[in-house]
């Protein structure tokens, strides 16, 4: 193993995951060759690595610390609630004060009509939540026919069975069969990847229509919902056309097929509205939430849920689905904390008016770059795409791995920001303040132009 200097702990640490720890998204094989990058502690935007270096965390964790590390607040929740109740479960007619209270704290954030909610612990498990729910509605309304999902290419919905499913990553797909049956997927809206010639408008309206025509292959009677993210996060920070979201919503209105936005990533602020659905204008009637829901704290997901779909399933019978830890009491204590932090302290309001305006008019300043094709993003998401040729638009070879290496310089730098192979993205913290936001933007020239250097001219 390669990487280690100074601090003799970093290097029993790496050895102990080496001879230890399976960790997720990685690639084994070069895990044992480079050891991984050991982090022992957090603050405000700021992590430190194991030998003192101390980065900018511009992707707040995996796009969940919203109110920044280091919250006392929520340290103090969670062990008020382990000392009161640590554990108890919501099966067979049971529930907790911190279960209950969340719920409506959740309702009172949503948009108008959305007052229960479905916990979990994850992302995923919300999403694989959603395809049984909606089948299960479906069937209690008489019509067990209606079971096919539409989901998009490229989107990402978690990465158990449902949700990899769900979600469009041919990656994903390519490991243990999936999609499972009753899935189906439709073009994402990317323009600047996949747009070709066409204007922004004209391929948003485009790939929306793909939706239409989906149900209609299908046929509308076998089609239960349709699940998007309202921006795609882990696909690269996908900011579809303006066109896209009012189109899809007129094809949904249309046709009767319920509608789940994954608000994972997008909500609890992140766009400048509580939730990604708010700031595009569309109404769900599920939303899956995790992540900002307890800033990444402690594991919680869940599943908003619509009025009507809720008297639907008043009148079925048992829902035959659950997880030990759906509710859980500390999480739940967790996650009313950070709301109440995120109310508070108005973080939403200054992602829209003052913090998320000064990113993007930051962030659009690096298109200047030779590297960078187009930068893009709302609120606290952005993304910019690395190029050999701004003008055609033509990719780096894959071999060069622009992204990974302007990654590992960022890394190097002091600044976490992702590749997806070649797009760049960031997702910062919401408590990132102004002169933060001039440090990303500072580091990130840097290794674009670290990057360019080792790029052929
Ligand atoms: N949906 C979206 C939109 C996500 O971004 C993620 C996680 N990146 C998930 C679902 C899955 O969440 P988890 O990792 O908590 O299972």
């Amino acid at each position: 193993m390669t990487g280690t200097t100074g601090n003799p702990q970093t290097r029993q640490w790496q050895e102990l995951g080496h001879a230890h720890h399976l960790p997720p998204f990685t690639d084994y094989k070069q895990l044992k060759e480079h050891g991984p990058r050991i982090i022992t502690r957090a603050s405000g935007v700021y992590l430190w690595d194991s030998e003192g270096n101390r980065i900018l965390d511009g992707m707040a964790g995996l796009w969940c610390v919203n109110v920044g590390y280091g919250r006392e607040e929520l340290v103090e929740a969670a062990s008020r609630q382990m000392r009161e109740l640590p554990y108890y479960n919501l099966f067979f007619q049971t529930a907790h004060p911190p279960a209950v209270e969340l719920a409506r704290a959740i309702a009172e954030l949503a948009p108008p009509g959305m007052n229960h909610v479905f916990f979990t612990g994850s992302g995923s498990e919300a999403n694989d939540t959603v395809l049984r729910l909606v089948r299960h509605y479906w069937a209690i309304r008489g019509r067990p026919e209606k079971k096919v999902v539409i989901g998009r290419w490229n989107g990402y919905h978690g990465s158990t069975v449902a949700g990899a499913s769900l979600g469009g990553m041919k990656a994903l797909h390519g490991q243990g069969d999936l999609p499972i049956p009753g899935i189906e997927h439709i073009d994402q809206p990317y323009w600047y990847g996949e747009g070709g010639d066409l204007d922004p408008g004209e391929f948003g309206r485009r790939v929306a229509d793909q939706l239409e025509r989906k149900i209609l292959e299908v046929g509308e009677d076998r089609v239960a919902a349709f699940i998007a993210e309202p921006i795609q996060g882990a696909g690269g920070v996908i900011v579809p056309p303006e066109s896209y979201w009012p189109r899809i919503r007129e094809i949904l209105q249309k046709y009767d097929i319920l509608f789940a936005a994954d608000e994972v990533i997008c909500g609890f602020g992140r766009t400048g509205e509580w939730f990604g659905s708010q700031y595009y204008g569309v109404a769900p009637d599920l939303m899956m939430i995790a992540k900002g829901l307890t800033s990444g704290y402690l594991p919680m997901g869940g599943v908003v849920v619509r009025d009507r779909v809720v008297e639907v399933l008043e009148e079925g019978g048992e829902f035959y689905h659950g997880f030990t830890y759906s509710g859980h009491p500390v999480a739940a204590a967790v996650a009313l904390e950070n709301i109440r932090l995120l109310r508070e302290e108005g973080l939403v309001e200054r992602v829209r008016t003052r913090t998320g305006p000064y990113l993007q008019q930051r962030w659009r300043e690096l298109s200047e770059h030779p590297l960078v094709g187009e930068t893009r993003g709302v609120g606290m998401l952005a993304a910019l795409e690395l190029v050999k040729d701004k003008r055609s638009r033509e990719r780096f070879p894959a071999d060069l791995a622009a992204g990974l290496r302007c990654r590992e310089h960022c890394f190097a730098n002091g600044l976490v920001m992702r590749a997806v192979g070649d797009t760049m993205i960031v997702a910062p913290p919401l408590v990132i303040s102004e002169a933060e936001i001039d440090e990303l933007i500072a580091k990130a020239r840097l290794c674009l132009d670290l990057t360019a250097s080792e790029m052929p001219g």
